[in-house]
């Protein structure tokens, strides 16, 4: 059964999107652990980081660098934090996620969000995306 990510990709789920290209994809993380957190996915659904053969691996940080950069332009925070978890989704994903303080690193409190809000967000990230 292909993976909720791969659905995302596919347009079978909606997401907030930031960027694609053929093969990566960058949306807004639905329970974020603060405003901004994104996914950056290879469309290639493999379950772990460190089993992605070494071109994909490279490519999926050489994109999530593209990313982390459109989100420090457009959500005020000290850094962009990086971490991959996949405890949850068994599809290799990048949390990005713009950081105020060690909490917001911690995968414990979460801020809720509107649509519209996450809609704003997407669109400001997405704006700096180059
Ligand atoms: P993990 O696999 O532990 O790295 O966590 C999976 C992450 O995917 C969590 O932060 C979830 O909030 C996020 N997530 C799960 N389903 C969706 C979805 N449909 N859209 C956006 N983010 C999601």
């Amino acid at each position: 059964m292909p993976s909720i990510f791969t659905r995302i990709i596919a347009g079978e789920i909606p997401s907030y999107k930031i960027a694609e290209d053929a093969n990566f994809f960058a949306f807004l993380d639905i329970n974020p652990n603060a405003k901004g957190h994104t996914l950056v996915v290879p469309k290639k659904e493999i379950n772990k980081l460190f089993d992605l053969d070494s071109q994909t691996y490279i490519e999926l940080m050489q994109f999530s660098r593209r990313v982390a950069i459109a989100l420090e332009k457009s959500i005020l925070c000290k850094r962009i934090g990086m971490s991959v978890i996949g405890l949850e989704v068994p599809h290799v994903h990048v949390h990005l996620i713009p950081l105020n303080d060690m909490k917001d690193a911690a995968f414990e409190s979460k801020v809720s969000l509107t649509s519209d809000e996450f809609i704003a967000i997407a669109e400001k990230i997405k704006a700096n995306f180059i």
